[in-house]
């Protein structure tokens, strides 16, 4: 069965082998950004994103010596902002101790901000050659599906139980090939959706297709209720200037900008810089969904003149003009676009 597996992979990959990073000669650096941005985007939605990065910081030094804001700004629309943050912090911690060079081994880069276990293995295989099992969604699904493996693969037993498959199939095979090909096989062949069961070379062995039991795998525990999140966010602005304040609390958008916003179910009309009647909000609620919450934002816009520019900071005016380089929600960049 194992040996079956990888044949029939390596057989898979030379025939839809695509262009990859990696097979394109991209470097360590570019093979790091590619697949932070791959991860949480489907491919066709996160090039776009990872052209324009690459094209904004070609290189460790270019990231390293930028400022946090304009990482944040390049990354905005992507969500997962923390991801952005550490890669920050890593370009310039290899910048300032590591003398630009990007560390070739796992065990080197698992130990850097923002890298953990399946961006190690991937950057040391696809980079360098080294021997190390990629696990990621994809190959979770074809792996589960074709053993007919039941352990839960958001569990914490899940990594454990499938690098134990992994090594079995990776024994006689060239790893580089092997990870490469389990995940297109995920992408193209055994996807989450409507798997091409019909057309799949495994499907000889596959135990979740010869017990018709393919919708039950991967299985995964559920993820606990979505939770709903309410905000008032005013924005004081004249013509040429808007009050912007960064988001400094440890939780979503941290180090994103935002207006003067409070969280609360009810209207909050004392905690305001300055007083604000619940007429003056949008009568609607904006929505974003985010992975584990639902955010629920009230917008109000009122003129600066009237206000004491003392009590709002000098240092929190944005010029109007300048607001397409500072990085937000999206939720709020899309009311503020709304109003240009
Ligand atoms: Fe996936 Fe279907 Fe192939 Fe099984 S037979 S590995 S479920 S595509």
């Amino acid at each position: 069965m194992y040996q079956f597996l990888g044949e029939t992979l390596t057989t898979f990959y030379q025939s839809s082998k695509q262009d990859k990073p990696w097979q394109l000669g991209y470097s360590p650096y570019q093979i790091w950004i590619y697949e932070i941005i791959l991860q949480q985007t489907r491919m066709a939605q996160g090039m776009p994103y990872f052209d324009k990065f690459i094209k904004r910081f070609p290189n460790i030094e270019t990231l390293a010596k930028s400022s946090l804001d304009e990482v944040l700004e390049q990354w905005q629309g992507l969500g997962y902002y923390s991801r952005a943050r550490n890669l920050h912090a890593t370009a310039r911690f290899i910048s300032e101790n590591l003398n630009n060079e990007f560390p070739k081994t796992y065990d080197a880069l698992i130990k850097l901000k923002g890298i953990g276990k399946y961006t190690a293995a991937a950057i040391s295989s696809f980079a360098y050659g080294e021997n190390q099992y990629v696990l990621d969604g994809n190959v979770y699904r074809v792996l589960s599906r074709y053993f007919g493996e039941t352990t839960e693969i958001n569990s914490s037993q899940a990594p454990k139980t499938f690098y134990a498959y992994l090594e079995k199939i990776h024994k006689n095979f060239d790893s580089q090939i092997l990870n490469q090909s389990l995940m297109d096989y995920g992408a193209q062949i055994c996807t989450a959706k409507l798997p091409k069961c019909s057309e799949c070379k495994l499907n000889l062995h596959c135990v979740a297709y010869l017990s018709n039991q393919i919708i039950h795998y991967p299985q995964k525990i559920k993820p606990n209720k979505l939770r709903n999140r309410y905000f008032y966010c005013v924005f004081y602005l004249n013509e040429d200037v808007i009050y912007l304040k960064k988001r400094i609390e440890k939780d979503i958008w941290q180090d994103l900008y935002q207006g003067d916003m409070v969280e609360s179910e009810a209207f909050p009309d004392k905690r305001f810089i300055f007083p604000i009647k619940e007429k003056d909000f949008d009568l609607d609620w904006s929505i974003q969904r985010l992975t584990h919450q639902k955010i629920h934002i009230k917008f109000a816009i009122k003129p600066i003149e009237s206000f004491d520019l003392n009590t709002l900071g000098e240092e929190n005016f944005y010029a109007l003009s300048e607001l397409h380089r500072i990085p937000m929600p999206k939720i709020i960049d899309t009311f503020l676009r709304n109003l240009r």
